[in-house]
């Protein structure tokens, strides 16, 4: 994971080298600020003695040609100057500050941008049997919940991390330079810092991971309430709900809580730890003084206090950074993993021009748009849904596919469309084997209309050209005509651009399938799937609807789906499907004729 993170932040690497310039030297202002203080002191409270020896440490002689040169103004505009003088250096140290925290902010947003740049695609590039596999609750925790705590417990503690190191390396040096003995003496407690802390953060990865699932789930829970509420309210179960929830909300709680005990321990610890290495350096500075140390003096001394007093925000901060990094892994692991599941496979096999075409096919007349042969396939690997199903769709021609539900209609169409690839058995279309065509070619020769209808707030024109980005007003209009669906929406107050409003909320069942069959018909497709198409419309609506679908499916490649007999009398073929497997087929005279498993099917709907 840790390559990951820095696979993203990789390309920023400049920016990133500025931020730490910038950071150095709102660092080196705060030093000056702070060493400084020793002369404010002096001038304060200065006897008059000289020092009797000039030191050979350079901050000491600067610091002593500063007072020098501020004591000859008379202390009282010494004192003034003094003042000017730190609150230039803490402006600069300020202005350096801000523009390291705009690079910083710049740089985490681009990470982020472009990590959810691509889970967005890799989310459409999924196959559908990813979706089937995972909850959906589940995806979109990792859109949301774990990138803003990746965000703000990578990115952030990468930030902390690396401001802590510039800082602390700064000081540390300058600590060095100012008094070696001391320095060693703070070198040696500062493993065992290290350890207490590490030995707080160990187990944190872990419980951050479990939070994070429990937060999934619990994106799944709302998500499938808020979906079901009419079954949830139909049944009286809100009370049922409701107690499910919170005690998994309870349990959530819990962890989360249990996980923030041991992140803010952290600080508390490393401040403690801070605060006994002063007391350590007072005692160890004040004894090296009073035997006469000759590289520290008492300015010294106050100088290297302060500063090590102004290293310890830094140091805690880098601890903190540390465990709020192990937090956030976990949430890196989960986006990490997302991003790494297989593609649906693009292939390049065929050039599209290698693929007979319906226009171009010339002595091939007889090749079938789509042929199954011996096909099988299961969802899950012990349960077969498809067995040895194998039938043609002749070109020009209409194959009705009927059957109770869950006998795998829709499932041969997803197959048709390459939804899910590890099928047995062969499918070829125009004569070419699907695994040799690539996805894009293959979908965009085939044209699906569903039960339920995608519509989006967007205008009618745009609904229908969904997908043929390219289409002209001409060829919209001509689609919606075939879809008999152009008088209503020259009905409607700004006709083809209408807002269809949130899922075409505007419209009735029935215009909206017809403009899902416009948005199909668009793409001139080789073959046009139907599935289950009217089965949501009311009669009457039905009835209207097919009787467009007859004059749309003359003479076109076709597999209708459907529910209802009454839609798939006038079918070139029609087979019947049970449990996986073709039962029979024939045209609905040849059916009824047999009094075999249709005719039951026809029996029992006119029953109704
Ligand atoms: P039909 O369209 O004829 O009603 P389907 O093809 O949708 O039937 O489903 C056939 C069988 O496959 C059913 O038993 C159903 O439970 C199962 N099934 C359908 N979709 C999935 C899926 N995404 N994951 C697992 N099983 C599925
Ligand atoms: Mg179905």
């Amino acid at each position: 994971m840790k390559s990951f993170t820095l696979r993203r932040i990789k390309p920023y690497s400049v920016r990133f080298a500025l931020y730490v310039v910038l950071v150095a030297l709102s660092v080196v202002f705060t030093m000056a600020t702070a060493l400084s203080v020793a002369d404010f002191l002096k001038i304060l409270f200065d006897t008059g003695e000289e020092t009797a020896v000039p030191s050979v440490n350079l901050v000491a002689q600067w610091l002593d040609g500063l007072y020098a040169w501020l004591i000859t103004f008379g202390r009282r505009n010494a004192l003034l100057l003094f003042s000017a003088i730190i609150f230039i250096l803490y402006s600069l140290k300020n202005t350096f500050g801000y523009l390291s925290a705009i690079e910083i902010a710049i740089i985490r947003t681009r990470v982020v941008r472009s990590l959810r740049n691509d889970m967005f695609r890799k989310a459409m590039h999924l196959p559908l049997g990813f979706y089937s596999r995972n909850r959906k609750g589940d995806v979109l925790a990792r859109f949301g919940s774990d990138m803003v705590e990746y965000e703000e417990n990578v990115l952030n503690s990468i930030q902390a991390l690396l401001t802590a190191v510039v800082s602390m390396t700064l000081y540390l040096a300058m600590l060095l330079y100012l008094n070696l003995k001391l320095t060693i003496f703070v070198l040696c407690m500062l493993p065992l810092v290290a350890l207490i802390i590490s030995g707080l953060s160990r187990r944190l990865k872990r419980e951050s991971k479990t939070v994070q699932e429990m937060n999934s789930r619990l994106i799944s829970l709302t998500d499938e309430t808020i979906g079901g509420l009419k079954v949830i309210k139909a049944y009286t179960a809100i009370e049922f709900s409701n107690k499910r929830f919170r005690q998994y909300n309870r349990e959530y709680a819990k962890r989360r809580i249990h996980m923030y005990q041991r992140i803010s321990a952290a600080s508390p610890v490393s401040d403690f730890m801070g605060n006994v290495i002063v007391i350590g350096i007072l005692l160890f500075g004040s004894w090296l003084i009073l035997n006469g140390d000759h590289g520290l003096t008492a300015d010294l001394f106050i100088s290297y206090v302060m500063l090590f007093v102004l290293m310890i925000p830094p140091a805690k901060e880098f601890t903190t950074a540390l465990s709020q990094m192990k937090k956030g892994r976990a949430c890196a692991d989960r986006i990490e993993a997302f991003l790494d599941e297989e593609e649906e496979h693009y292939g390049t096999l065929l050039t599209p021009e290698q693929i007979p075409n319906k226009s171009t096919d010339g002595g091939s007349g007889d090749v079938p748009t789509v042929e199954l042969i011996q096909v099988g396939f299961g969802y899950i690997d012990e349960a077969p849904v498809l067995q040895n199903v194998s039938f043609t769709v002749p070109k020009g021609e209409t194959v009705a596919l009927v059957g109770a539900s869950g006998s795998g209609k829709s499932t041969i169409a997803d197959l048709i469309c390459r939804f899910y690839d590890n099928y047995e058995g062969e499918i070829l279309f125009n004569g070419t084997s699907i695994k040799q065509m690539t996805l894009k070619d293959l979908r965009s020769r085939i044209a699906v209309v569903a039960q339920d209808t995608l519509l989006f707030n967007d205008t009618v024109s745009a609904n229908i050209a969904f997908g043929c980005p390219n289409a002209t007003q001409e060829q919209i209009v001509a689609a919606a005509q075939a879809a008999q669906a152009h008088d209503f929406i020259m009905a409607m107050p700004e006709g083809y651009d209408t807002n269809l409003g949130e899922g075409g909320s505007l419209l009735s069942g029935g215009q909206r399938q017809r403009i899902s069959i416009a948005r199909a018909l668009l793409r001139e497709p080789e073959l046009l799937i139907l599935d289950e198409a009217t089965s949501a419309l009311d009669t009457e609506n039905e009835r209207m609807l097919q009787h467009t679908l007859d004059t749309v499916l003359h003479d076109r490649s076709a597999i209708v789906i459907a529910h209802r007999l009454s839609t798939v009398v006038n079918a070139n073929r029609i087979l019947v499907l049970d449990h996986g497997q073709i039962v029979e087929q024939g045209t609905h005279e040849e059916l009824m004729a047999a009094h075999g498993r249709y005719a039951e099917l026809v029996a029992l709907q006119s029953f109704n």
